[in-house]
């Protein structure tokens, strides 16, 4: 029996070189931040909490080309700060909201956030990196690298 809970196979594009790739960044960008292969929408991406799957199980795509290096780190601080800022504005300026209060406030929300974004912007990151065939998916499938020369 089919898996009634996935989603329809998107229509792909091939792309100059040769590569099959989704027809929208979009896509892309939250099949990889939902944690699923950029590619298929059905494998995995992720093997641990930060850790993506070499080859994905369901389409083969081979992520261990991705160089998201510290940009998801980046990317999940940057929006932790502007979702947090307002609200730590908000609880200086109430005043029936005592220093400690605020702190113990926005002390965990601020690490839930940072933690809980990380996974979602390295998956939205690695299929950005695929979806605009940056460094190792220059050759998407390939041996990776830059070409020679
Ligand atoms: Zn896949």
């Amino acid at each position: 029996m089919p898996n009634m809970m996935a989603p329809p196979p998107e229509p792909t594009a091939r792309q100059p070189g040769g590569a099959v790739r989704p027809q929208s960044l979009r896509s892309a960008l939250a099949r990889g931040a939902l944690g699923r292969c950029p590619r298929c929408g059905r494998g995995r991406l992720f093997r641990a909490f930060l850790k993506p799957v070499d080859r994905c199980g369901a389409c083969d795509q081979d992520w261990s080309l991705q160089r998201a290096d510290d940009f998801p780190a980046y990317a999940a601080l940057f929006i932790t700060g502007h979702l947090v800022a307002p609200l730590a504005v908000h609880l200086a300026r109430d005043t029936s909201v005592s220093p400690g209060m605020a702190a113990a406030i926005t002390l965990p929300v601020t690490a839930a956030l940072a933690i809980g974004l990380l996974q979602p912007c390295k998956g939205a990151i690695i299929a950005l990196q695929w979806r605009m065939a940056m460094h190792g998916f220059q050759q998407d499938g390939a041996a990776g690298g830059e070409p020679p020369g």
